[in-house]
């Protein structure tokens, strides 16, 4: 960033009154470097920042964003809403409609309940889980991130991956305890774990395809997906299987990353976040109506929320799902292919090691030779050469996320127009990461 904008003006007050000036870790440069612009407006795949620079967003809000910035119809809908009223602490509609469209897409939700996060809806179900089977254990990948619950810190990605931590201080030791963390993909591991200590074992949590360390497919041996392994390894112990698709949900495939790992098996509860809330702050579990039913009112897990199910987020899911069609979903894949077909020929071109991974419409891209099966091999990647490209790529003003550890999030904004302004800043970025 250029020294004397106002993004530095408001940067330099923001680190006075808000740790390291932001409200997110992943917000921060900490990892490329530099000073995050602040932005002052979106629209479509365009972000503008404080000084009047122009962006192509590939963050998207790290993922909710899916039908572009300000998209006019989730904008009226969130207008309208407001005008009856901005919360109720009552029932109202739009939260029947979000939680029956979750149910009509996804077929192992047969009851949903609303939170206003991601991480609200992983702390939930594991609640759910652990009151169900009466244990304490969690499984974990490392690799995976779940939000910023206690018992989901350790080996986590996302922010916890970008910054290298191990985990989280301030997290108790009888938490830490109650949760074992696999290498990502490990069948023998858990099989093992599961031999020994599987009359502990509350639940096995897992992203339906990581891609909080980068975006790992999740592995299929002998026709059996990673996911229904899990899913039948849970079951066989008695535990129970989360299938955290926050992140995937309903940008993977219209049915989020179980639509596309194949039918004849279950999680038992599924979290989701990020698009269901259409840039608003939504998050939501559900899964197995015997397994919602524990929660009070009728059961005793106690679940609560003063803004749980806000009739604007509501209103804002459900005009974001209505924008969610077949060619929506065409679309964010012809866009996706495209730009992973530009990116692997810039990089190649100018000689620079890389692998492409993808689920669905979600990739991202490692820099290092090999395949990324693991978070150990996700962390060993050349991140200077990411530094370099990135820092080339916003002068050019593309902003993609500023870690090497994250998916970029197409939109359905993204056109053939936008991918042209990436493909020309691209060749020069990719020289700028060679040129270590
Ligand atoms: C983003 C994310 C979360 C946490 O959601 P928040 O809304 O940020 O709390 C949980 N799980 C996954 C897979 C995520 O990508």
């Amino acid at each position: 960033m250029t020294t004397a904008s106002l993004s530095q003006e408001l940067f330099d007050r923001a680190c006075r009154v808000i740790p390291s000036g932001v409200n997110s870790p992943v917000r921060a440069f900490g990892s490329v470097g530099g000073t995050p612009p602040f932005i002052a407006s979106a629209s479509g795949a365009l972000l503008t920042d404080a000084d009047g620079r122009e962006y192509v967003d590939l963050v998207g809000s790290w993922g909710p964003m899916i039908l572009g910035h300000a998209n006019p119809q989730v904008v009226a809908a969130v207008q309208e809403a407001a005008t009856r009223g901005l919360s109720f602490g009552a029932p109202q509609a739009g939260e029947v409609g979000i939680a029956e469209e979750v149910a009509r897409r996804i077929g192992p939700v047969e009851q949903l309940r609303l939170v206003n996060s991601g991480t609200e809806a992983t702390m939930s179900a594991l609640r759910v889980a652990r009151a169900a089977t009466g244990r304490d254990v969690v499984v974990k990948f490392a690799g995976c991130y779940h939000g910023h619950v206690d018992a989901l810190l350790a080996e986590a990605g996302s922010g916890v991956a970008t910054f290298a931590m191990p985990g989280s201080a301030g997290v108790t030791a009888a938490t830490a305890r109650d949760t074992v963390v696999l290498p990502y993909g490990d069948r023998e591991a858990l099989t093992a774990l599961l031999a020994e200590r599987g009359g502990e074992i509350a639940a096995i949590i897992t992203e339906a395809a990581p891609a909080n360390m980068g975006v790992v497919p999740p592995p299929v041996v002998e026709g059996v997906g990673f996911n229904r392994f899990l899913a039948e390894s849970a079951h066989a112990a008695g535990a129970l299987l989360i299938s955290d698709e926050v992140l995937t949900g309903f940008r993977a495939s219209e049915e989020g990353h179980y639509g596309i790992d194949g039918k004849g098996w279950a999680p038992d509860l599924m979290t989701f976040g990020k698009v269901i809330g259409g840039g608003l702050p939504v998050g939501a579990f559900g899964g197995r109506a015997d397994l919602m039913g524990l929660l009070a009112p009728a059961g005793p897990v106690y679940q609560a929320g003063t803004l749980s199910g806000n009739p604007l987020a509501t209103a804002a899911g459900l005009a974001t799902f209505a924008g969610l069609d077949d060619a929506a979903y065409a679309q964010l894949t012809s866009a996706s292919t495209a730009l992973q077909q530009l990116v692997a020929d810039a990089l190649t071109t100018a000689g620079v090691p890389h692998v492409i991974q993808r689920a669905g419409t979600l990739f991202s891209v490692f820099f290092r030779e090999d395949e990324v099966r693991t978070y150990a091999d996700a962390k060993a990647q050349d991140t200077d050469a990411f530094r370099r490209f990135f820092h080339a790529l916003l002068e050019d003003g593309i902003y993609l996320p500023p870690s090497a550890f994250e998916a970029w999030f197409v939109s359905t904004a993204h056109t053939p127009e936008v991918i042209d302004r990436i493909a020309e800043a691209l060749p020069a970025a990719a020289r700028a990461a060679a040129a270590g």
